[in-house]
């Protein structure tokens, strides 16, 4: 059987990864998400184990300790990781992942799978991202601006980093949901995986 591959989007916070990463979810029955442990607390309608699994620093750092995440990042303060034993459950039975992560993660993911595809979504403008994390309204102001001013700089990295496979300019989230298709699509027909 087929060995599942790992499609890492990484985006920073705002620029619309969730939304896409769920819309397509529900078209392809064979990709599966990947659900990160974090210590921040669940937002409003997000669900223990659909969203996030939601974890004290203790939890988080015993299963770090155990060597149990494929990759962590301590993002805005916060921890989160993704569950190596998850990912593997997966890819052995054929499906595909999808990692939402950081770039952070994304540069530790390169480091330990090198072969999955590793996708970058931007923002159109600064303005843009400014405006979406504004109006999402999760966050105070102090934190908007926080991550703003990570985003910039993540997106100003990311120019100069040799890591990215794929980069997807998120204007309009259809346009940039097909593409995104287009690539998984592509990546799946390639004869050496
Ligand atoms: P949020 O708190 O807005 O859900 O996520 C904040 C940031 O953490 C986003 O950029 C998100 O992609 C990233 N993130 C979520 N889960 C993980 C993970 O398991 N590992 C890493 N490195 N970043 C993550």
């Amino acid at each position: 059987m087929r060995k599942g591959r790992l499609f890492v989007i990484s985006a920073s916070s705002g620029t619309g990864k969730t939304t896409l990463a769920h819309e397509l979810l529900k078209e392809d029955k064979n990709l599966v998400a990947s659900v990160s442990c974090t210590t921040r607390p669940p937002r409003p309608k997000e669900q223990n184990g659909k969203d996030y699994y939601f974890v004290s620093k203790e939890e988080f750092t015993n299963i770090k300790k155990k060597k149990g995440f494929l990759e962590w990042a301590n993002v805005f303060g916060r921890y989160y990781g993704t569950p190596k034993k998850q990912v593997e459950k997966h890819t052995r039975r054929g499906r595909d992942v999808l990692l939402l992560i950081d770039v952070q993660g994304a540069k530790k993911v390169k480091k330990t799978k090198p072969d999955a595809v590793f996708i970058f979504l931007v923002p159109p403008s600064k303005e843009e991202l400014k405006r979406r994390l504004r109006k999402r309204g999760t966050e105070s102001k102090q934190e908007i601006n926080k991550r703003f001013h990570v985003a910039t700089r993540e997106l100003k990295e990311l120019n100069d980093l040799k890591l990215c496979d794929y980069r997807i300019v998120n204007r309009y989230i259809p346009t940039a949901r097909e593409v995104l298709k287009s690539i998984i699509r592509a990546e799946r027909l390639q004869v050496s995986t």
